[in-house]
């Protein structure tokens, strides 16, 4: 976060309590140059509150749900299964 666009704003701004203050984080989110860092290191630790890489806490949920779908379907693939 250091090298991030939020480096020299206060950490409030990212735990916004409604949807005008979501989409005021996300703008400082544009353009950061560690957003993809940021948003794999709330969803490795289930971060679940706040803006983190320019997503709100649903967006994550709903890319958590779509990755685990996703490795879901590949394991049960016939080739998947008869590499096991
Ligand atoms: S993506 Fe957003 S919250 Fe993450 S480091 Fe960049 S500005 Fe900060």
């Amino acid at each position: 976060m250091a090298e991030g666009n939020c480096a020299h704003k206060a950490p409030s701004l990212f735990f916004p309590s409604d949807g005008v203050g979501v989409e005021r984080a996300k703008k400082v989110c544009e353009g950061c140059p560690v957003a993809t860092q940021c948003l794999e290191y709330a969803i490795a630790n289930r971060i679940d509150h706040g803006v983190w890489g320019g997503t709100s806490e649903r967006q994550r949920r709903r890319i958590i749900r779509a990755r685990t779908k996703a490795a879901r379907e590949a394991a049960s693939r016939p080739e998947a299964l008869a590499s096991s």
